[in-house]
């Protein structure tokens, strides 16, 4: 799967090259409204220096004709910290933008609706981590990348769902806590003798799989292959045959090649592996992140055009949490 792409190979490309990365997925009736969009777009970011950081779920449209850089939460936050634009459009979630922005104090960076939130980075506070350390003082707290700047900053490292169990051990502690998504703590407790204490928080759209789904899919097509996020139920990762943050998961498909297969993810993660493997049969019992899906062509125009929606993080803020996303990318 696509990760990373220089940041002029879209803008260099003419619309019908675009196109053809997206035929199988974009009826040729709809493209000449999103064509229009599109074009304004990659002029946009020439004028502006600008560049695109789309995750992986983003929509085709978005994801593989307008994004400069691509891939899970790890590879953007590291692209972000390498890239030399002087406008950084984060085509994710806000706390993604915060974390483009920790890593780049000095560039300008955008979001095109600052109402894409998440529901694991709301469901927790930095004054419930100060708590947390007030409860256990001595225990090292782990932080996922899916939280807000202020939690980040009251936190001693992050890690993502690709590299959570290498950074909880790299810490050489018997017991750490680790927030706030409950079932990537508890998949991940189930890999490593580190005791972790978990915290309560879920993704919406992850928490919906069950182990039934997959009891279902195997059942209705038979030889299946099924691959799970780290952030589906325990019991889900019990039955599925691989699972693995979404560069593992692309990876996954890539090297193995299975001609049936469901990704229990986001809808538009399977929608962009597909497009890149057309021999392969892609079965979607996906769930929708809505936050996500606030992203569309037509903002991201709007906001290049406005340059609207600055994400600012308090400097303070920002100086201890960007120490922390410094440590994991040192140590992971
Ligand atoms: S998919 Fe889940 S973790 Fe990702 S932004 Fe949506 S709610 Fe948050």
């Amino acid at each position: 799967m696509r990760q990373t792409a220089s940041p002029t190979t879209a803008t260099a490309l003419p619309l019908s090259e675009l196109y053809r990365r997206v035929e199988r997925h974009i009826p040729p009736f709809e493209w000449p409204i999103l064509a229009d969009d599109i074009a304004a777009i990659l002029e946009l970011k020439n004028e502006r220096n600008a560049v695109i950081l789309a995750h992986n779920y983003q929509t085709p449209e978005i994801f593989h004709t307008v994004a400069d850089i691509v891939g899970d939460s790890l590879a953007l936050a590291r692209e972000a910290a390498r890239t030399d634009a002087d406008i950084i459009m984060l085509a994710g979630v806000h706390f993604m933008a915060e974390t483009a922005k920790l890593l780049n104090p000095g560039k300008t960076v955008l979001i095109p609706d600052l109402k894409a939130g998440c529901s694991l980075a709301a469901s927790i506070t930095a004054a419930d981590i100060r708590l947390l350390r007030e409860r256990y003082p001595s225990m090292p707290i782990v932080t996922y990348v899916n939280t807000s700047a202020a939690v980040k900053a009251e936190s001693d490292i992050c890690c993502t769902s690709s590299n959570a169990k290498k950074i909880v051990e790299a810490l050489g502690a018997p017991r750490v806590i680790m927030l706030p998504d409950e079932y990537l703590a508890r998949n991940t407790a189930a890999q490593t003798k580190v005791e972790i204490i978990a915290w309560k928080g879920h993704c919406e759209v992850h928490e919906r799989f069950t182990a039934g789904d997959i009891r279902s899919l195997r059942e209705s097509h038979p030889g299946i292959t099924v691959l799970a996020h780290p952030e589906c139920p325990p019991e889900v990762i019990a039955e599925c045959d691989f699972s693995g943050a979404t560069a593992a998961m692309a990876d996954f498909v890539d090297k193995k090649r299975p001609p049936r297969v469901a990704l229990l993810i986001e809808c538009a993660m399977s929608d962009n592996v597909a497009l890149q493997y057309p021999e392969l049969e892609f079965v979607r019992p996906c769930n929708l992140c809505p936050h996500m899906k606030r992203i569309t062509l037509p903002k991201i125009r709007r906001t290049l055009e406005t340059m609207t929606h600055e994400v600012t993080v308090d400097p303070e803020i920002a100086e201890r949490a960007r120490h922390t996303v410094e440590r994991m990318m040192a140590m992971g």
